[in-house]
C-alpha cells in the first residue's frame, strides 16, 4: 500500500516536530514547513494528500494558504485539517468556509490527531461517494431516515421519539458518517442545548439515543479515547 503524504505547516518548531514524529510513526510520509509561503511552494511542487495547517503563521496566514490550496488545481483535492489555539473559534468557521475539512484544537492528544487525520483522508478520498443522499435536508443512511424539518426519525419506516437534543446529536453524527467527533465537538454541534455542558452529559445523550434507536443504535460507535462516530 502506498502511504499517504502529510504536509505539516507549523511555525513553532516543537509542535511541528511532535506532529511530524507522531504521523511518521503511524506510517505517513511527512514533510514539515514553518511558513505559509513554504507551504504553498511545497504543496505546488509535491501535492500532499493532507495538509495539517496552523492558522497563526507569520507572513501568509493559514486562512490564505487554505484558500490558495483550494484554488489551485494541483492541490484542490488535498484534505486540509486546521490547527487552532483555544479562542480562535471565529477562525475555525472562516477556515471551514474556506474549504478546510476539519480542525484540531491545540493542545491536542495523539489519539485525536490520528483519528482526525484518518477521517479527513478518508473523506477527501471519497467525498462524492461518501456524501449521503440528500433532498430538502432529509438524510437517509442505513435503515434510518432523518427529517430535520419535521424533527422526525424513522428506523425501518417506524418513527422513533427523540428529545430535541438527542435529535441534534444524531443529525450531527449522521451527516458525517465515519467522522470522529470529540465530545466537545458534539456539544458545539448542538449549540449548548445540553444543559450541563460536560463530557458526561454527552455520554448520557448517546446512551439515550442508542436505547431509543434499538438495533440501529449500534451505528453510533464509541471511539476509545476520542469520542463518537456514526458508522459509514
Ligand atoms: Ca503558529
Amino acid at each position: 500500500m502506498v502511504s499517504k503524504s502529510v504536509l505539516v505547516v507549523e511555525d513553532e518548531e516543537d509542535i511541528r516536530k511532535l506532529l511530524s514524529y507522531t504521523l511518521l510513526k503511524e506510517g505517513y510520509e511527512v514533510a514539515g514547513v514553518a511558513s505559509g509561503e513554504a507551504a504553498l511552494a511545497s504543496a505546488e511542487s509535491q501535492p500532499p494528500d493532507l495538509v495539517l495547517l496552523d492558522l497563526m503563521l507569520p507572513g501568509v496566514d493559514g486562512l490564505t494558504v487554505c484558500r490558495q490550496l483550494r484554488r489551485s488545481p494541483r492541490t484542490a483535492g488535498a484534505a486540509i485539517v486546521m490547527l487552532t489555539a483555544k479562542g480562535e473559534e471565529a477562525d475555525v468557521v472562516a477556515g471551514l468556509n474556506a474549504g478546510a475539512h476539519d480542525y484540531i484544537t491545540k493542545p491536542f492528544s495523539r489519539n485525536v490527531l490520528i483519528a482526525r487525520v484518518r477521517a479527513a483522508l478518508r473523506n477527501a478520498g471519497s467525498s462524492a461517494a461518501a456524501a449521503p443522499p440528500e433532498s430538502d435536508g432529509i438524510l437517509t443512511i442505513h435503515n434510518l431516515v432523518i427529517h430535520p424539518g419535521k424533527h422526525l426519525v424513522l428506523v425501518d419506516e417506524r418513527s422513533v421519539e427523540l428529545t430535541a437534543t438527542e435529535f441534534r446529536v444524531l443529525e450531527a453524527l449522521a451527516r458525517k458518517p465515519g467522522w470522529v467527533f470529540t465530545r466537545q465537538q458534539i456539544l458545539d454541534a448542538v449549540h449548548g442545548d445540553i444543559y450541563a455542558v460536560t463530557d458526561r452529559a454527552v455520554d448520557v445523550q448517546i446512551v439515550g439515543l442508542r436505547r431509543k434507536l434499538g438495533p440501529a443504535g449500534r451505528y453510533i460507535q464509541t471511539v476509545r479515547g476520542v469520542g463518537y462516530r456514526f458508522k459509514e
